[in-house]
């Protein structure tokens, strides 16, 4: 501290505490700062893979659209087609949405190491179940219920129709010799912890929790189908702004990744091939019932009800049980590949 007269003076004891403590605040921030900037460079940055090596190992070839962006590996079995800066994938011409945007330098593209691990290779090869670990048994999880409507509009309620839909699908899973619990069987509200603790309790094979869904803007534009399944670990949900910050942390439902996603592909594929439907696409979320599910888990957006066409016809006896058989052949689709021998 200078005075008037020009000396320097000794700064007082608690002058000086006072100037320590902020600068050990300010060293703290500092660190912490630098902390989370180098959390978000290593979320932002993942690991890459060379598609064209990984496609010759596996037997694929490339083959590049003229407008440079778009491209395909196919193989016999397989049409994986992406676009460059895109994290919209199409795999057997059924959307699915990638962790990360697909990269390219000219024509060498690369691919997230995780959606190799989390997508394509869960869907290539998918996991088989030891000899006694049958898909006996189905939770069945109507959205919504009781004092929670859900989507509400013209009239129409959400939780009604969900209930609806899974009574008809459960009708069609008994039928084919599945059993079956419902998470409520009539309008009662349900805590979706409780939702997920009865299909642990009740030891349900897989839980698929039914909904419609709203586009939340009033336009009325959006339609289609979306199948989600839980976040894997490191990347962020589909729906999530690129600046949201939310934990990428791994969550019990990342036990069942490589099931959860075949399962969400095969029913998404029997939706958009069974019904005159948009494909929205296979979808990654960290809804309560996805996280804490101890089983392989799934979340099906049925159609919007908030455009009018779509809640015409989703509302409609015909719709629900063309839906409630696509999702059916679905699970049953799941059912035989991780059963076979
Ligand atoms: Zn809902």
């Amino acid at each position: 501290m200078k005075t008037c007269s020009g000396l320097v003076q000794p700064l007082p004891v608690a002058m000086t505490r006072v100037l320590k403590l902020f600068l050990i605040t300010m060293l703290v921030a500092a660190s912490v700062f630098a902390a989370q900037k180098r959390a978000q460079a290593h979320e932002s940055s993942p690991q890459y893979v060379d598609l064209a090596g990984w496609g010759r190992t596996n037997s694929f070839r490339i083959v590049w659209n003229s407008n440079g962006r778009d491209f395909m590996l196919t193989n016999r079995s397989w049409r994986l087609a992406f676009t460059v800066n895109s994290r919209q994938a199409e795999i057997n011409g059924v959307k699915a949405w990638l962790s990360f945007p697909v990269i390219a330098r000219g024509t060498n593209a690369s691919i997230a190491l995780l959606d190799i691990q989390k997508l394509i290779r869960p869907l290539l090869t998918p996991a088989r179940n030891n000899s006694q670990r049958k898909v006996t048994l189905v939770a069945l999880d109507p959205g919504h219920g009781g004092k929670d409507k859900g989507v509400e509009t013209a009239g129409c309620q959400e939780k009604t129709h969900t209930l609806l839909l899974a009574r008809r699908l459960q009708s069609l899973l008994e039928s084919a010799g599945l059993k079956v619990v419902l998470t409520r069987s009539s309008d009662v509200f349900v805590e979706l912890d409780d939702r997920v603790a009865l299909a642990k309790r009740r030891r349900a094979d897989i839980f698929v929790s039914l909904h419609y869904n709203s586009d939340g803007n009033g336009r009325g534009d959006a339609k289609g189908v979306e199948c989600y399944c839980v976040t894997p670990a490191g990347a962020k949900s589909t729906n999530t702004r690129p600046d949201d910050n939310a934990t990428t942390k791994a969550v019990p439902g990342n036990n069942n990744d490589s099931r959860n996603v075949l399962l969400a592909y095969l029913v998404q594929k029997a939706m958009v091939t069974g019904l005159d439907v948009e494909d929205r696409g296979v979808r990654r979320a960290r809804f309560l019932v996805l996280r804490d599910a101890t089983m392989p888990a799934i979340l099906i957006e049925g159609g919007f009800m908030s455009a009018p066409d779509e809640r015409r016809r989703l509302v409609g006896l015909e719709r629900r049980r063309d839906l409630a058989q696509a999702i059916a052949d679905g699970i049953l689709d799941y059912k035989r590949l991780v059963e076979r021998q």
